[in-house]
């Protein structure tokens, strides 16, 4: 047998572990002492190596390129050669035709490391010319990259994974870190048999619910009403530290302008919180030595996403809990390496590194590095990936290349994504299985798996990982950079690399916080904590120490906003709120842990939707029925189960499923600060079927 070190694929915990290979095939995992794990799996961690084997449970794996020579008709097989031209060919003839803004990009969050997005965006940027790239952060942490940037000058998480155990109280807004983040959870109980106070404010009782020193039933959609009257009563009850606010922090008048009417009685009846626990959880936040604010995506996914993380990061401002090692924010990312696709720029407004498109001085020095004449580079901010749908119907975007995607399953509003994308003239997907996205494409292109190929992930703390190959790729598989390269020489901007550090280098040189993160560090179980500007540099756990903020003056900006309800409220016809949430034994789309015997042995279609025992009894359903579920998408058939940690009112889903897909249901309804889709808030009706 041999051992082949990885990073785990599922989460931005980042565990480090081993992969066992036993004649060609990977036969387990386990556990190492990564930074974050320290030897510890979770469930997926352990069970989740499976589909590299191509088991064909749930999907095939794609072994070989694919083109529709005519639109709509069947899928071919094809060499690399004819399908790589076949693309070439039409993507130029679109730029040609309709310009380089007219086709998009994405970046893989998944197993594919930072070495291929960081060419994917190159190929975007340097060979197309646009900014049309965007990756799964949209969907999840985008209002948290926003919002901290904007108020912090960072858009990451401000303390590490490790370091959270150390925290004297953890506040958990609308994150359930034991289904999302196993190993952060650990952390998080560790804290908690160390004395640390827990505080959790979630309309479930979630598994931290249970072990909360407070626990606050808040409702559906209450976000930013309940935020604003969080740091109402610091304020209020004196809790503020105002030489801190005075040295630090910029805008706090005209901040205190809109927070001053949003004291916890006011705001009552939207979160449904007594104001006298409201109280208690606030001074215990406050009061406490260290505290941290770790939150989800019941914040982000929501119609004020951004506004609620700026009003987050006020809060950790304004009481100083921010800037030591226990004390800070901390958007927990979801996708493994959504970080990572982050920081190397698939974002339509920044180059890797968090440098802006619309500084001429950064489009400079990439032109340069990249052999680009000057004033090649667009300053325009791209599309996001939340535009596809409308700019494909409107003609804006021609052609889309999806690289590990799958809208179809992931984004809301299935019907109509899928009715978007049969608009465009070319719809190519680069993947490892057969989404329903790649199904509909015009070109496959298969990738290679992770265990397939070698590369950096980066942990939802900042921090770079290596992992290795384990087994050669499948088939007639290639590395995502490789192909991405081979189509951009196609194209007439020849890129070529024999391996990824030679890529890995490149991106160093040009992105300053990232420069001394090499892959001698991150050997074995090495690693680095970006920002890591220098080679000696140790790396940096812990963002903002002495209130040094990343803003242009280095003081946080404080933003505060008026609330307002979500966009779909429940009605006669649609009396239920519908809230989009994670399982903890499978994954994203589920394209990987749906071919994991496992994994799949322990869960299997057609997926559920849990609801309150009141709700369910009102409909005359009983545990374990199939059921309709309709909104004014669409409508989708599925068990239900009955719960009594579900709250009145509300019911829930994981989006993973296959048949009886929730985001049939979902709307396509954004934040329009982040073009983050609204998926924890829709309305939707539950219907017995009969003769059950
Ligand atoms: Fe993988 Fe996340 Fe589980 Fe760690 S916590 S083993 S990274 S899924």
């Amino acid at each position: 047998m041999e051992k082949h070190m990885a990073v785990c694929p599922y989460c931005g915990a980042g565990c480090k572990l081993n992969l066992i290979v036993e004649n060609g095939v990977v036969v387990d995992a386990e556990g190492i002492d990564g930074v974050t794990n320290e030897g510890e799996l979770c469930l997926k961690g352990m069970c989740g190596y499976d589909f590299i084997n191509d088991t064909k449970i749930l999907t095939p794996r794609i072994l070989h390129p694919m083109i529709r020579r005519t639109k709509g008709g069947p899928l071919e097989r094809v060499s690399w050669d004819e399908a790589l031209d076949f693309t070439a060919k039409k993507l130029m003839a679109i730029k040609e035709e309709y310009g380089p803004d007219a086709i998009m990009t994405t970046g893989s969050s998944r197993g594919p490391g930072n070495e291929a997005n960081y060419v994917m965006q190159k190929f975007t940027r340097a060979c197309i010319g646009t900014n049309n790239i965007d990756n799964c952060a949209r969907t999840c942490h985008g209002p948290s990259v926003i919002g901290l940037m904007d108020t912090l000058g960072s858009g990451a998480m401000s303390v590490s994974i490790p370091n959270m155990e150390k925290a004297d109280c953890i506040f958990l807004f609308g994150y359930n870190p034991s289904a999302s983040h196993p190993i952060v959870a650990r952390r998080i109980v560790k804290a908690k048999a160390r004395g640390a106070k827990l505080i959790v404010a979630d309309p479930r009782v979630t598994e931290s619910a249970r072990i909360a020193d407070i626990y606050m039933p808040i409702k559906n959609g209450c976000n930013l009403a309940f935020m604003n009257a969080f740091a109402n009563v610091i304020v209020n009850d004196g809790l503020m530290d105002k030489e801190f606010v005075d040295a630090h922090t910029n805008g706090f008048d005209e901040w205190w302008k809109v927070i001053s009417k949003y004291t916890p009685e006011y705001v009552q009846d939207i979160t449904g919180v007594d104001p006298a626990t409201f109280r208690r959880a606030v001074h215990m936040y406050a009061e406490s030595p260290n505290s941290i604010i770790g939150w989800g995506m019941g914040v982000t996914q929501q119609n004020q996403g951004v506004k609620t993380v700026h009003t987050i990061a006020a809060i950790a401002c304004i009481t100083n809990q921010i800037g030591r090692d226990a004390a800070g924010v901390a958007p927990v990312r979801g996708q493994n390496n959504v970080q990572g696709s982050c920081d190397m720029g698939m974002w339509p407004s920044l180059f890797p590194g968090y440098q802006k498109v619309a500084d001429p001085k950064a489009r400079a020095k990439f032109e340069q590095a990249w052999n680009l004449p000057e004033g090649f580079l667009s300053g325009r901010e791209g599309f996001k990936l939340t535009d596809v749908p409308h700019g494909a119907k409107s003609g804006e975007i021609r052609a889309f290349y999806n690289f590990g995607e799958d809208p179809v399953q992931t984004e809301p509003d299935s019907t109509d994504m899928i009715e978007s994308l049969s608009k465009l003239d070319l719809f190519i997907s680069q993947d490892i299985f057969m989404t329903q996205t790649t199904a509909l494409a015009d070109v496959v292109l298969p990738g290679t798996s992770w265990g397939e190929h070698d590369g950096v992930f980066s942990a939802s703390d900042r921090t770079f990982q290596r992992f290795t190959a384990a087994v050669p790729p499948k088939g007639e598989c290639r590395h995502d950079w490789e192909i991405f390269a081979d189509l951009s020489t196609r194209m007439g901007y020849p890129m070529h690399y024999n391996n990824t550090k030679e890529i890995w280098d490149e991106m160093r040189e040009l992105c300053p916080n990232f420069y001394g993160a090499t892959y001698e560090k991150m050997e074995g179980t090495g690693h680095a904590q970006w920002p890591i500007p220098t080679l000696d540099c140790p790396g940096t756990p812990t963002l903002y120490k002495g209130g040094q903020f990343t803003t242009a003056d280095h003081k946080a900006i404080l933003m505060a906003h008026d609330y307002i309800k979500p966009t779909e409220t429940p009605d006669e016809v649609y009396p239920l709120v519908l809230c989009t949430v994670r399982e903890v034994g499978h994954y994203s789309c589920r394209s990987m842990t749906g071919n994991c015997r496992t994994l799949t042995a322990l869960a299997d279609e057609p997926g559920e939707i849990h609801m309150n025992p009141a709700d369910a009894a009102a409909r005359g359903i009983n545990d374990q029925d199939i059921v309709q579920v309709k909104s004014r998408r669409g409508s989708v058939y599925t068990r239900a189960i009955i719960d009594d940690r579900i709250n009145k009112g509300a019911v829930y889903m994981t989006y993973q499923w296959w048949i009886g897909k929730c985001n049939v249901l979902t709307m396509h309804q954004v934040d329009p600060l982040s073009g983050t889709p609204e998926d924890k808030h829709s309305a939707c009706q539950v219907i017995a079927l009969p003769d059950q």
